[in-house]
């Protein structure tokens, strides 16, 4: 006890606030299929756009790689003070076996891939926080027992969207508003070209919330409460 990083999935059923989470993916692959121009971007600029003109909280889950490559988009990101930034790991790695595909890093450096990675993003200010979310959200007692001592709370989530391969919006704005309740943490996805529909899925989301009395809020504030 003590020595387990916590793990959470959403906060208090009470009030009406929920959590609109972004994960920021970037692996050496999608790096290689960038630079091939195989792909346009893993930057969804559309959902900044959207969240910035709705004036909606969020939090976005950056990995260290996503954020050097995209420097100006996670400064804006940092300069708004609706945001709150998290760790999403370094590279997008498994931390344990059988996590999709994904290869795994060994238990013995993934303190050191997560802390890299806040070392990454600090410099950027803004609403810093210390939550973490594994990659695939694949973790077990020896992964948790290695972040314990970074201070990290773990952040699963309990409203998975299915952004990720997505070819049609409407499924995304099923699964979200058919889960969705007070505490809530919604998990989508800003990396565009791996998650396409996400920007188009977004407006009918936020409007479904406010169909049912619900308002996005950054994370720190949906799970401490009220
Ligand atoms: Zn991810």
């Amino acid at each position: 006890m003590g020595t387990r990083a916590p793990v959470v999935d959403h906060g208090p059923r009470t009030g009406a606030r929920v959590a609109l989470t972004f994960d920021a993916d970037m692996t050496d692959g999608m790096l290689a299929s960038l630079r091939a121009g195989r792909v346009k971007s893993y930057a969804n600029l559309r959902i900044l756009d959207l969240l910035e003109r709705e004036q909606v909280p969020a939090t976005f889950f950056l990995t260290g790689k996503w954020v050097r490559r995209y420097p100006d988009v996670t400064r804006r990101i940092a300069a708004n003070p609706r945001f709150e930034l998290a760790n999403h790991t370094y590279g997008h790695a498994a931390f344990t076996a059988g996590c999709y595909d994904l290869p795994r890093l060994p238990v013995d450096e993934l303190a050191r891939d997560v802390a890299k990675t806040f070392e990454v993003i600090a410099p950027y200010g803004g609403r810093q926080t210390r939550y973490f979310r594994f990659p695939g959200l694949c973790h077990d007692a020896a992964a948790l027992d290695a972040l314990a001592p970074l201070g990290v709370t773990v952040v699963d989530g309990d409203v998975v969207s299915g952004d990720p391969f997505a070819t049609a919006w409407k499924p995304l704005v099923r699964a979200v508003l058919d889960h969705v309740r007070p505490g809530s943490v919604v998990i989508m996805h800003v990396t565009e070209a791996n998650a396409a529909m996400t920007d188009e899925a977004l407006p009918h989301i936020l409007a479904g919330l406010r169909e049912r009395g619900l308002a996005p809020a950054p994370l720190s504030e949906v799970l401490a409460g009220g």
